[in-house]
């Protein structure tokens, strides 16, 4: 087992399962877990709060170097505070997800987001997960998974927690959503070289898990 509180990317599109299978492969692991996903979708609901879009990029870098962001895991859960105020439901809609997939093509707002990203990493002992991790936020992390899943299998794992969404509508916006993830000119959704790729169609929640603290535990290669 390993001993040492190293640190751990986690990257992959929209629906991979990559965010529970990172929850709990942290709380295996007793380290500390950080969805990076979150910092953007605060992100994206304030400007849907106060009308700014990302066709000003010298508003929304403004915007976000004002906001005060606080991540925390509870015993419920992950608790997000934007500005002392608790949105940690109001950030999980589509709308904000969209929002924050548009805001985060801006460097500027990619850069005062990363600066938030590494301090919470500089301790060790981090499971961080999102689209960028091992490529850019943390390039020296000891343990790198990109962690994927075909669109059919994603759409439908989307649909099972939001069954009011139409499958094919939720299909259609993950292609959308992997289009712009990966097509934009700034940090890019893409496995880092040195990342373990980890399809996950047709596993469950704990078989992932499984797989990811396997190799994790596993002895460095000499
Ligand atoms: O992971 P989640 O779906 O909550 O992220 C919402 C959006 O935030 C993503 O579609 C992506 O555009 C953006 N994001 C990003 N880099 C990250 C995490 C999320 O660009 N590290």
């Amino acid at each position: 087992m390993t001993t040492r509180r190293s640190t751990i990317a986690i990257d992959g599109p929209a629906g991979a399962g990559k965010s529970t299978a990172a929850r709990k492969l942290a709380a295996e692991l007793a380290y500390e877990y950080v969805d990076s996903g979150a910092l953007y979708r605060v992100v994206g609901l304030a400007a849907q709060e106060r009308g700014v879009d990302g066709t000003d990029p010298e508003a929304a870098a403004a915007m976000v170097a004002s906001l005060e962001i606080d991540v925390s895991e509870g015993a419920s859960g992950q608790r997000v505070l934007l500005d002392g105020r608790d949105v940690t439901r109001a950030i999980r809609t589509p709308e904000a997800g969209e929002r924050a997939s548009r805001l985060a093509v801006l460097p500027a707002v990619r850069t005062a987001l990363i600066a938030r990203q590494r301090a919470y990493a500089a301790r060790g002992g981090i499971v961080m997960e999102g689209r960028d991790i091992g490529t850019v936020v943390l390039p020296d992390a000891e343990h790198k998974f990109f962690v994927t899943a075909s669109v059919d299998e994603r759409a439908r794992r989307r649909h099972a927690e939001h069954p009011e969404e139409a499958l094919e509508a939720i299909r259609v916006a993950i292609v959308e959503r992997d289009r712009r993830d990966e097509g934009r000119a700034v940090a890019p959704l893409r496995a880092a070289p040195d990342a373990e790729v980890v399809d996950t169609t047709g596993l469950s929640l704990a078989e992932v898990v499984d797989v990811l603290a396997l190799k994790v535990r596993r002895p460095p290669r000499p």
